[in-house]
């Protein structure tokens, strides 16, 4: 049953699989697997911005945006590494106090910043994915964007991925900051479920980020229901929708599980509230097993939607399987009526 899902999301020794897409590789690298450090964030947030007329990028140019998106996170949670001292980091912070210039913070970077991240930024999960730029640190003292690199932001999803890259720096900072347990660590949704947010350690909420920006990547920038692509961008006309898989409404009869972050997905508009929508009604049957598995793919993002996961639908697979199959059956004596969407607009996810 492992290698099933596995193989549906392609995130175990799939990385050579002919037929993953661009984005899924991506994806891996991105949103996959144990971080000990923000710096591949920042890195992949530098390069999504940088300018595109050179495939040579040096690293003395790449050096203070990258310092600077570390910076700017730095303001948001204290911790960006998981070790205990890390002395690029400090010179980080002491430009945030105004204790270092700009050209100081460039040199640190430049010294310091890229020891581990050009080596590892490819590895995920057993092995490594297709590269987005090869290392000529060596002849050029910079890397050379590749293909892979450029094919990604050809694709319909090049808006989605700044998003979805500060989303989960996001969540992974906000989990290793606080000081809680991250087992005992629970994400909580706004009213609409667009926010996600903690409650820290003094029982405040911090506000994290946006739930469609964490979501998205996980169902491949595609509609739960009908697979076509979807827009995160709240700048878009046509920004997808945060819909309850099984409704809202059951909060009433006391689902008290129903808004958390396990039963969240996002959906196209037709399909959430069109003229032919979901609405409050319950999917169709083959999608439980689509929600299974799009949670099992959450788990491997780590800390911390993974916690939050196990914690509400269970710690194995089979308990998570049981867990949505009686979510599924106890809903059905409330509402007898179930949807599909008209048409599909893509491939499964
Ligand atoms: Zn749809």
């Amino acid at each position: 049953m492992c290698d099933t899902i596995y193989n549906y999301y392609m995130i175990k020794n799939t990385y050579v699989d002919p037929n993953a897409t661009i984005e899924t590789h991506w994806r891996s690298i991105i949103l996959l697997g144990k971080n000990t450090a923000s710096y591949k964030f920042s890195l992949a947030k530098t390069l999504l911005k940088f300018p595109r007329q050179q495939s040579l990028l040096r690293i003395d140019e790449l050096a203070l945006p990258f310092a600077l998106n570390i910076c700017e996170h730095l303001k948001l949670s204290n911790k960006q590494h998981t070790g205990s001292t890390n002395s690029f980091l400090e010179q980080c912070r002491k430009f945030n106090l105004n204790e270092i210039s700009k050209e100081d913070l460039r040199e640190a970077s430049i010294k310091s910043g890229f020891t581990y991240v050009l080596d590892a930024f490819h590895n995920v999960t057993g092995g490594e994915a297709p590269k987005f730029f090869d290392d000529n640190r060596k002849n050029d003292n910079g890397i050379i964007l590749t293909d892979n690199f450029y094919n990604l932001l050809e694709t319909e999803q090049k808006n989605n991925f700044k998003h979805e890259v500060e989303a989960r720096w996001r969540l992974w900072e906000t989990a290793i900051t606080l000081k809680i347990n991250p087992r005992l660590l629970d994400l909580h949704l706004d009213s609409n479920g667009e926010e996600i947010f903690v409650m820290n350690e003094n029982n405040r909420r911090v506000s994290v980020t946006s739930s469609k920006h964490a979501i998205a990547g996980y169902q491949r920038g595609k509609c739960f229901y009908c697979y076509g692509p979807i827009n995160i961008d709240r700048e878009n006309d046509e920004v997808c929708h945060v819909d309850h898989f099984f409704p809202f409404m059951l909060k009433q009869f006391d689902f008290n599980n129903v808004d958390l972050i396990w039963n969240l997905v996002l959906a196209c508009s037709d399909c959430n509230n069109g003229e032919s929508g979901k609405f409050a009604f319950l999917p169709d049957k083959k999608y439980l097993n689509e929600l299974y598995k799009r949670n099992n793919y959450f788990i491997e993002s780590n800390l911390p939607i993974r916690e939050s996961i196990m914690k509400h639908t269970g710690s194995t697979y089979s308990e998570r399987k049981s867990f949505i199959e009686n979510f599924d059956r106890n809903a059905l004596s409330i509402q007898p009526h179930r949807w599909k969407p008209m048409m599909l607009r893509g491939e499964p996810i």
